[in-house]
């Protein structure tokens, strides 16, 4: 394929929840395993907007032509042609996740210390880690819980190519969620890292009673989420960005 682009295999693992972005676009950041067991990210996917028999779900092998994005040095990003997106097999969850584990544990990593050490080396932004202990789930409300006006206005504009599409209107998930934890690295100083996945609405509506908890505030919250297409969602070393 031409100028770069080539036909990725790729097994999807993580979807964050839509954001507005600059362009008019409601958009997912969306990343997954290669076929041939590297990280890949793939941004952006404007999800609701595509076909039904295209919209896969996590653990899905997916086929789509895709190339190295510009403007973005992370060594896993890639942009990708969304008509090309096409679905294929779906690895079940069986004997306690086992085929998928077969497929993303070989990937696993020691610490979320070591995975961060590595991107400022210039290595992986992606990764999988167990933490060696988890001291909180923090939920808090968003700040605002609701779209600004000019949130609004962009996800108000049409999006060329998909005139047809379904325009349900995008809700803004009114609390954040943050787990801190630390590694097992004697060196660690712990982590605050903010979940910004896909979260079924029956969780979410329920999610101070799950936590045990009323809902509080936090003095360290970010006041405004961050948009465009800058995907900060899956930034494994900031706090705050991770999803
Ligand atoms: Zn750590």
């Amino acid at each position: 394929m031409a100028n770069g682009w080539s036909t990725k295999r790729v097994l999807i693992t993580v979807r964050t929840y839509p954001v507005p972005a600059h362009r008019g676009i409601e958009v997912s950041c969306t990343a997954g395993v290669t076929s041939d067991g590297n990280w890949i990210r793939l941004f952006p996917i404007p999800y609701r907007f595509l076909n039904p028999d295209q919209r896969f779900t996590k653990y899905q092998w997916i086929e789509v032509d895709a190339t190295r994005a510009r403007g973005d040095a992370r060594p896993e990003s890639y942009t990708l042609r969304i008509d090309t997106i096409r679905r294929c097999e779906l690895i079940g969850s069986a004997q306690q996740w086992r085929a998928r584990k077969d497929l993303i544990l070989p990937l696993r990593r020691s610490s979320l210390c070591e995975i961060a050490s590595d991107r400022k080396a210039g290595g992986s932004t992606l990764g999988i880690f167990r933490p060696a202990s988890i001291t909180r789930l923090a939920i808090t409300p968003a700040k605002p819980p609701y779209w600004t006006p000019q949130e609004e206005n962009l996800l108000r504009q049409q999006l060329l190519g998909f005139e047809t599409a379904s325009r349900t209107p995008l809700e803004k998930i009114p609390v954040e969620f943050r787990y801190q934890f630390r590694c097992a690295e004697t060196t660690c100083n712990g982590h605050r890292i903010m979940c910004t996945r896909l979260i079924p609405l029956a969780a979410l509506q329920d999610s101070d009673r799950h936590a045990g908890r009323p809902i509080k505030t936090s003095r360290n919250s970010r006041t405004q989420p961050r948009f465009g297409f800058d995907p900060p969602a899956l930034d494994i070393d900031q706090p705050g960005t991770t999803g």
